[in-house]
């Protein structure tokens, strides 16, 4: 079997790399040995550090010419280069925080786990892993798992415009936002549309404060646009019971477009199948939603709180 032992990083300075790779970012300093070197007789140093139990280690090799020196701290021209990986995020995070390493940003949830990216003394970037169960969680208690990353929903979004754009090639297909839970998901899907399009919105009263469907559907403001001869495409944050997105296809159907189709970024699952006659279609999903989980975040409000997460997360009504 082989692994790669040793990656070399370029370092102005033995010391000053040995002291921030060791007290600040943690790492062990396995080996300092005198040398000389082969090509110039001059004295140079064999330095390796390692993560505390890793196999591969840096050299930390001191630039001895302008074009080593120019390159410290460039080795891959601004990426990311260099990947640590822990198996507590939350606890690495807070260590390397303490110990004054420079992040450049929050950690931030992905489907593969927790990421965040910190800076070497040089400015080498790195970027900080771990499980999606080992996160510094949400401040607040109220919001839950995060069901729907904010990656996941880009490439989401950007899949479903793909589908509008070719289904609607050669027609400018009015997209109808019902608002607000629907802001953020609209904003998102008319740019991921390559073609022209027109937009209006609709607002009608929803859950309020409460987190259970009323089943009132009530215009609160109609559209500016006469749809009569339009495609139409209602946009919705998420269809539960249907109810809602049923009337609007209904009272907009009566007013002569020339056709009415449906788009929600969340689709709860009972709405699919079991639901009573007059189920609604919809044309473009987005994701299917477990039948319990009331969800907040990317334009969903729990009391009208929480619209502006950028992803989309359970929420715990009394944490
Ligand atoms: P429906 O008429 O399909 O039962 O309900 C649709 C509306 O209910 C959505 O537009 C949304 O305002 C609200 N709703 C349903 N489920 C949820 C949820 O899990 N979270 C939030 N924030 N609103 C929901």
């Amino acid at each position: 079997m082989s692994h790669i032992d040793l990656v070399s990083l370029l370092v102005e300075d033995y010391d000053e790399a040995i002291a921030f790779y060791v007290e600040k970012a943690g790492f062990e300093l396995v080996e300092d040995s005198p040398e000389t070197s082969s090509v110039t007789g001059d004295p140079k140093r064999w330095v390796v550090v390692r993560p505390p139990g890793a196999q591969t280690g840096l050299l930390l090799a001191r630039a001895s010419d302008d074009a080593q020196r120019a390159a410290v701290g460039r080795q891959t021209g601004g990426r990311v280069g260099l990947f640590l990986h822990t198996d507590d995020f939350a606890a690495a995070h807070q260590r390397m925080t303490e110990a004054g390493i420079r992040f450049t940003q929050p950690p931030r949830q992905e489907a593969y786990g927790w990421v965040v990216v910190w800076e070497d003394l040089y400015g080498n970037r790195w970027d900080l892993l771990g499980p999606a169960d080992s996160g510094p969680g949400p401040a607040d208690p109220h919001i839950g798992e995060i069901l729907f990353s904010q990656t996941q929903i880009a490439a989401r979004v950007a899949e479903l415009g793909r589908q509008i754009t070719a289904d609607y090639a050669g027609r400018t297909p009015l997209l109808v936002s019902v608002l607000k839970g629907s802001l953020v998901f609209m904003a998102d899907l008319m740019r991921a549309i390559d073609g022209p399009a027109e937009i209006d919105v609709l607002a009608v009263s929803s859950y309020g404060a409460a987190t259970k469907s009323s089943g009132v559907v009530r215009i609160i403001k109609d559209l500016d646009h006469d749809v009569a001869g339009r495609d139409v495409i209602l946009v919705e944050d998420i269809v539960d019971s249907g109810l809602t997105m049923r009337y609007l296809v209904d009272r907009l159907s009566s007013q002569g477009p020339a056709s009415v189709s449906t788009c929600a970024l969340l689709v709860r699952e009972a709405a699919h199948g079991g639901q009573s006659e007059g189920a609604v279609t919809i044309d473009y999903e987005g994701f299917r939603l477990p039948a319990s989980a009331f969800v907040i975040g990317y334009g969903l409000d729990a009391g009208q709180l929480y619209r502006n997460l950028p992803y989309v997360a359970s929420y715990i009504p009394q944490p």
